[in-house]
């Protein structure tokens, strides 16, 4: 039988949402010969978080070779953890080599997924209808900004704007800027603002871990090496230090008191005793809970920023915004004339922003309402032929999510297989195989260095860590193959 024999069925594919999931999956099912592939993308531009995030020192805080689809090598990386305008540029060069622009409908926000019994029916907001056998939701993990509940905030007369909105008309040099929160996001932008203010505040609520990585730039000749010899370029993907490293630290979170974690507590403690001189600011940056229950911060020069000239560490509390700065708790006022809220994401809303419906009348987001779940972050049960990339419980700690949604999607391929040479219609997964994983996950959940008493939005509403708490190597091993035992099929 040739391959266009066996598969009797044209499925319409649709993706919600052009960022690194979803250009892959075009990219994959066009590969697969699937002709009727389509995006569609609220945004006029493609990239997800990497669109959307655009301030100044924004970096991933993976190896560059690692995050960089397995099929697409990349010799032009300039530094070992990718800057984000690199990594936008490289997902736009991507759209272009493989021809994906004419199948992205930009400016199409899928407001409503309808269930038919036979296909699924989407409503965009500009109130267009499509109807797809089957879709991709690819919409993200932290795409949501989380803005802080904080009394006075609109008050405030200078500019202010979330990390995820970068405001670029706004001025930084010389000015007085105020950043609150100290994540991932906001301990870039206390590196990179660093010596450009003329006042930087940092507004502290909870101290965070930081692990030293340094981020050397590659050199032409390095560059050179890698464009010269493809194998070697190979091997700067799936290198083996890096997979050591991604096996070193899978151990040390899932497993709270594993030797693994308690090497990474030494390094993160060796970091701070090493890193600042003062004690009273090494206290004020000393946290009260475990390294990586909060996600780790990665960073070669945020202690070197803080103890800047012109940077201040604030830990008081945030009493209001005032018109013209903050006034924290000790009652002092912190004048300023920028005010940048690091303040996160919404993290479990997933694709909660549109009407999902699935059979039987099943409303997403109340079958959702104690906290989103999926197995293997990819189907819930009574929606079917319909697959998230990096779905609610998947692997999304400090590991390059690229391989993951390669993984998910490697499993999500045969799960279209069926449907595609006709021997099923409707593929989701079973109620009973839905109820045991989340059972497990949520018994392995409470082992992890997540759950060993912090605050963070690894979380749900119960407070247990939404994400996959095994090891990464079992997650791939997970992906290699579907269980059809598993699904329901019809
Ligand atoms: P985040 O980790 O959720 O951090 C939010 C920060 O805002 C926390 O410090 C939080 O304090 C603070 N905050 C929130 N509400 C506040 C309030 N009302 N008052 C005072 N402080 C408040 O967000 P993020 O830094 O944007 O990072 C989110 C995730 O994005 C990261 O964990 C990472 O997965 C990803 N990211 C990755 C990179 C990368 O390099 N690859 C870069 C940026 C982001 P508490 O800790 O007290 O809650």
């Amino acid at each position: 039988m040739t391959g266009t024999e066996k598969h009797n069925r044209q499925l319409r594919v649709v993706i919600i949402g052009a960022g690194m999931s979803g250009i892959l999956a075009a990219i994959k099912l066009r590969q697969s010969g699937y002709q009727h592939v389509a995006i569609y993308e609220k945004a006029g531009r493609i990239g997800g978080t990497w669109r959307d995030n655009s301030y100044p020192g924004l970096s991933c805080d993976v190896p560059a070779h690692a995050y960089t689809y397995s099929f697409a090598p990349n010799a032009e990386w300039s530094r070992h953890m990718a800057p984000g305008p690199e990594i936008q540029a490289y997902f736009e060069h991507m759209v272009k080599q493989h021809d994906l622009a004419s199948c992205i409908h930009f400016n199409k926000e899928v407001t409503a997924c309808e269930w038919l019994g036979d296909a699924w029916r989407l409503g965009t907001r500009d109130c267009g209808f499509e109807e797809a056998d089957v879709v991709i939701a690819a919409a993200g993990v932290l795409h949501h900004p989380k803005y802080p509940q904080l009394q006075g905030l609109q008050k405030f007369e200078g500019d202010c704007f979330h990390s995820a909105r970068w405001d670029h008309g706004a001025a930084l040099d010389g000015k007085r800027i105020g950043v609150i929160g100290n994540g991932s996001t906001g301990a870039q932008l206390i590196s990179a603002l660093a010596g450009r203010a003329a006042k930087l505040t940092h507004f502290q609520r909870t101290a965070q871990w930081i692990l030293p990585v340094e981020n050397p730039a590659f050199t032409e000749a390095q560059k050179q090496a890698l464009r010269d010899d493809p194998e070697l370029l190979k091997q700067a993907q799936a290198s083996e230090s890096y997979l050591a490293i991604v096996d070193h630290f899978t151990r040390a979170v899932i497993d709270a008191n594993s030797p693994e974690l308690a090497h990474l507590q030494a390094a993160v403690e060796e970091n701070l005793e090493r890193s600042i001189t003062d004690p009273v600011l090494r206290e004020k940056l000393r946290p009260q809970y475990r390294a990586a229950c909060k996600r780790l911060i990665v960073s070669p020069d945020y202690y070197q920023a803080i103890q800047h000239p012109q940077v201040a560490l604030v830990n008081d509390g945030i009493e209001c915004v005032e018109f013209c700065g903050i006034r924290t708790r000790d009652g002092v006022l912190h004048e300023l004339d920028v005010l940048v809220l690091a303040t996160g994401f919404h993290a479990d809303r997933f694709v909660r922003d549109m009407n999902v419906v699935g059979s039987n009348g099943r409303v997403l987001n109340e079958v959702w309402a104690e906290r989103s779940f999926a197995y293997l972050a990819m189907s819930v049960p009574g929606f079917p032929n319909f697959f998230m990339l990096n779905g609610p419980s998947g692997p999304v700690g400090n590991f390059s999510l690229i391989d993951v949604a390669e993984a998910q999607w490697n499993y999500i391929a045969q799960l279209l297989e069926p449907l595609r040479e006709g021997r099923y219609q409707q593929i989701s997964v079973g109620q009973t195989a839905m109820d045991d994983y989340e059972v497990s996950r949520i018994e392995a959940a409470r082992n992890t260095v997540w759950a060993s008493g912090c605050s963070s939005w690894y979380l749900d509403a119960q407070g247990i860590p939404a994400t996959w708490p095994w090891s990464y190597a079992h997650f791939r091993e997970v992906m290699t193959t579907p269980d059809f035992a598993h699904f329901d099929c019809a």
